[in-house]
């Protein structure tokens, strides 16, 4: 008997690439153990039961190989890096991560090596953050490798933290450290020689591999009047707060926390102000950026100390837009920070 046609695809080109419903099967099937929402991906949809008191947050973040990460980057932690950006969204908004669908087109360079490192880059974040797959889509493209990540997360009705709720006269806070993602950019790129290897070497992973402040979800949903992650640039999405808001934020630059290696880089600059404009405008940091009154901005600092910093670099007034000031001075800038084209 002549074989169906798919059959005879599918037979010629195993094992060198493997089909959708292998790779679903043996890489991604194991990653929905513990999340009956999945039904072993052998239905059509992922269910969702409706969880009393609480609200489903959803956020959405697609990565392209050479725009979001280099081709040379290894799978396993492309595939983290794509849940970390999702959970950094989900964070920011005080929720608690659930689960996620996936969408990945593999490239050309994705043979099952490469498939089986991104699902162990998967499971491996999973446990860390306690998420489950629920779900996705699977193809392949001539083009760049392609992957996009819906995260799921629950808040208490009512309570996710919005980008609009900031009052005049809040403090802008940020967690972490701002900067490492530009720099760590340009150390993946071999372009940081100034600095000292070791430096260069934690920048670059702190650019493929961001730590969400998942821990600070809970912190932010209690005390934050409004919040947002900072993924394209500190002063861009301190400019969406400001706008979301109907106010004005003022940011100093000096007051930036910033890491060893930045600091070490910084102090290799000749003009401080536009140095730390650069980090603040470059992205891909993956901090929260919070407002909270004063009282509030107390206590959340105070508790933060256990999950990653939280640094006061501004506040907000009546008014519109960011204006940024570096020592007292004004400090002119025409990027506020990345912007896909
Ligand atoms: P469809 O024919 O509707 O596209 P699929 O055959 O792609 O359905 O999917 C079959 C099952 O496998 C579904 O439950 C789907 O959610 C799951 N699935 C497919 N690709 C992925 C993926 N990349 N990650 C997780 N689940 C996936
Ligand atoms: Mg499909």
């Amino acid at each position: 008997m002549i074989p169906p046609p798919q059959r005879a695809a599918e037979v010629a080109s195993a094992p060198e690439s493997p089909d959708e419903f292998e790779t679903i099967e043996r890489l991604f099937k194991p990653l929905t153990e513990g999340a009956p929402e999945a039904q072993g991906l052998n239905d059509d949809v992922a269910v969702l039961p409706a969880r009393m008191g609480f609200d489903l947050v959803a956020t959405k973040d697609a990565m392209v190989e050479g725009v979001h990460f280099l081709e040379t980057d290894p799978l396993d932690l492309v595939a983290r890096k794509l849940l970390r950006v999702n959970l950094s969204d989900l964070a920011a908004k005080g929720a608690e991560p659930y689960g996620y669908l996936l969408a990945v087109s593999w490239s050309k360079r994705c043979r099952w090596e490469e498939r089986e490192a991104f699902a162990a880059g998967l499971a491996q974040d999973q446990k860390q953050f306690g998420i489950h797959l629920f779900g996705g889509d699977t193809t392949s493209t001539p083009g760049p490798l392609t992957c996009s990540l819906t995260a799921f997360g629950w808040v208490p009705h009512g309570r996710a933290v919005a980008r609009g709720g900031a009052r005049s006269g809040d403090l802008v806070l940020v967690s972490g450290a701002i900067g490492d993602g530009l720099l760590g950019l340009a150390a993946a790129r071999g372009e940081l020689s100034e600095l000292e290897p070791a430096r260069v070497e934690a920048l670059a992973k702190r650019y493929r591999l961001p730590e969400p402040r998942v821990g600070m979800a809970r912190l932010v949903r209690d005390n934050a009047s409004a919040s947002a992650d900072v993924s394209d640039g500190l002063v861009a999405d301190v400019g969406h707060i400001a706008e979301a808001s109907g106010l004005k934020a003022l940011i100093n630059l000096e007051a930036l926390p910033l890491s060893r290696a930045a600091r070490a880089w910084l102090h290799k600059r000749v003009d401080q102000g536009q140095a730390l404009l650069d980090l603040a405008t470059g992205g891909d940091d993956y901090e929260i950026v919070c407002c909270a009154r004063a009282d509030r901005a107390e206590t959340m600092i105070r508790a933060a100390q256990d999950h990653g910093d939280l640094t006061v670099v501004g506040h907000l007034v009546e008014g519109e837009g960011v204006a940024v000031s570096y020592m007292g001075d004004p400090i002119k800038f025409q990027r506020a920070g990345w912007r896909h084209r």
